[in-house]
């Protein structure tokens, strides 16, 4: 019986979570319930303190409430907190190297082509950018990682290459979500490899629900990708690397 319970709990989240599809948070799920003590909680993808139903909207901002992993109260708790839905970033420890490294040029091109996408508000433009990305990582010579960094070059990997293949299917409002938490992963894999470019940090304190958020930029010239021609000028440049 409680098998029957999970597995059409597993059914709806596959039916209503777009965020989360991929195979790992799926098996998570399916060990979770198992245990027997998965609820679905409904709540604001950014503003997680707002919950309700399937098919709610959030009181601040109108977006879909989306479906989140029930409160354990068991002791097995065994999640780890990357919970894709509710909180985008992930945080790693990584220092700046200043490698001159021309191997993550593809990537950060492709990169810059979804940044410019938003930018000029182009939805299409911003899909390309993610097929150049996922093209541009599938390239990637991993035997150019140094062995120490394989480990971390493997999770900012997987992280863009799922946030790049939502922002080819999405709407631009939900492209822009997913730019931000890829931002962090790029800006991550150019601290762990590299670059021989001049790119810029920037960040607009606006962006992210007023949380602010960071972008790279090819360019000195703020033009914001969260906000596109609504507040093209809106943030600062933070870092210059190289
Ligand atoms: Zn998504
Ligand atoms: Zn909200």
């Amino acid at each position: 019986m409680k098998k029957v319970i999970g597995i059409s709990v597993i059914a709806l989240l596959s039916l209503t979570i777009s965020c989360k599809d991929n195979k790992q948070e799926e098996q998570k799920d399916v060990m979770h319930n198992e245990m027997g003590n998965h609820e679905t909680v409904y709540a604001c993808p950014m503003h997680p303190e707002i919950t309700g139903k399937e098919g709610d909207k959030c009181s601040k901002c109108g977006m879909d409430l989306e479906a989140v992993k029930g409160h354990d109260h068991s002791e097995m708790n065994q999640e780890d907190g990357h919970d894709h839905s509710n909180s985008e970033s992930t945080e790693r420890e990584i220092t700046q190297s200043n490698n001159k490294n021309g191997e993550t040029a593809a990537i950060l091109n492709a990169y810059f082509e979804i940044k410019n996408g938003l930018v000029t508000d182009s939805k299409e433009n911003t899909a390309k950018g993610g097929t150049a990305l996922l093209a541009a990582f599938s390239k990637f010579d991993m035997t150019k990682v140094p062995e120490n960094a394989h480990k971390e070059y493997m999770e900012i990997q997987e992280s863009a290459n799922e946030h790049a293949a939502h922002i080819v299917k999405s709407p631009i409002d939900h492209q822009r979500e997913h730019f931000e938490a890829l931002s962090t992963d790029i800006t991550d894999l150019i601290a762990l490899l590299g670059t021989v470019k001049v790119i810029y940090q920037d960040y607009c304190p606006m962006a992210n629900n007023n949380k602010g958020a960071n972008w790279l930029s090819e360019v000195k010239e703020i033009k914001n990708p969260y906000f596109g021609s609504k507040m093209l000028t809106c943030g600062s440049v933070k870092k210059k690397i190289n």
